[in-house]
């Protein structure tokens, strides 16, 4: 297995990174992560002001699929999330939804203990950790790792935990994949502006995929696929997730819109994943069982 130390790291997703690794189609690689204040943050009590923007969001890698190609689809199952240390959150007058209300900007690390982190308000809850950074490298500009996107990137999406399989379009050669922000919790919509950041290591299953076209992520896990989308706003990115989960539909079941619609209206799991990133994110959920009646499998093949 490959592994990928957290020095290996890029802030911005740039199609003329040097690869940090090369691994074969079907590769497992565990890539070692720092927190999204690249540890700057760790202890601190102080303003926000003494963290060096420049060094927010380091996604490790990137790392070369062979054989993925502009037009394939990189399926990235996160077989393990490992936290290292505890965790760190963090609220400013500078972001989040509540800004207004904040005074001063402060860091509060957060305990972890035997798999309960120690959270503000002295409530004790179980760690679900998952990805915030995931995505491969878009074509043209690069694109900054704190960005949200068609390429993924900082979807800060709380179905991206173990056991979830993240499809990605590829845009470049090699798919140039990348991979941070670790979070031992996050809550819908991130509210204050961070999650509970964590360093830490993941470990992913990297597939190509030539049988699918994708306009942006979907993430499937045990329970539903999801079809992921950010934009300016929320409802710009809540109707791109519901039409690219309707599309997905037409082209995987052979639903026309109507159709699709309707059921999408019937049973669909429609829901904010983020509103403090530069741009926002939603996600358009189907359960597994309501594809599985459309012979649809959560991989998104026939069945
Ligand atoms: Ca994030
Ligand atoms: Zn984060």
């Amino acid at each position: 297995m490959t592994l990928v130390p957290s020095d290996c790291h890029i802030f911005a997703f740039s199609a003329d990174a040097p690869p940090a690794a090369t691994v074969p189609d079907g590769a497992v690689v565990e890539l070692e992560t720092a927190d999204c204040f690249a540890g700057q943050a760790k202890g601190a009590g102080g303003a926000l002001t003494e963290v060096d923007w420049e060094r927010i969001n380091p996604a490790t890698g990137p790392v070369y699929v062979e054989g993925a190609r502009p037009g394939d689809v990189l399926a990235v199952t996160v077989e393990r999330i490992e936290v290292t240390g505890d965790g760190v959150m963090a609220v400013s007058p500078a972001f989040g939804v509540l800004a207004d209300r904040i005074a001063a900007t402060a860091f509060t690390a957060v305990p972890i203990v035997d798999g309960r982190a120690l959270l503000p308000g002295g409530v004790a809850w179980p760690v679900r950790p998952m990805v915030g950074v995931l995505g491969v490298t878009p074509a043209g500009e690069p694109v900054p790792t704190g960005t949200p996107g068609p390429h993924g990137g900082n979807l800060d999406t709380r179905l991206v935990g173990e056991g979830a399989t993240l499809l990605l379009p590829v845009f470049v050669p090699g798919a140039l994949l990348a991979a941070g922000d670790l979070h031992a919790l996050m809550g819908d919509g991130e509210v204050c502006g961070t999650g509970l950041e964590v360093a830490g290591r993941v470990r992913l299953r990297l597939a190509v995929r030539r049988d699918l076209r994708l306009e942006g992520p979907v993430v499937a896990t045990a329970d539903a696929v999801a079809a992921v989308a950010s934009a300016a706003t929320l409802d710009e990115a809540a109707t791109l997730a519901t039409r690219q989960m309707a599309d997905l539909l037409a082209a995987l079941a052979g639903l026309d819109h109507a159709a699709a619609t309707m059921l999408m209206s019937a049973v669909g799991e429609l829901a904010v994943c983020q509103v403090v990133d530069p741009l926002k994110t939603a996600r358009f959920g189907m359960p597994r069982e309501a594809l599985a009646a459309l012979e649809v499998g959560p991989d998104l093949r026939r069945c």
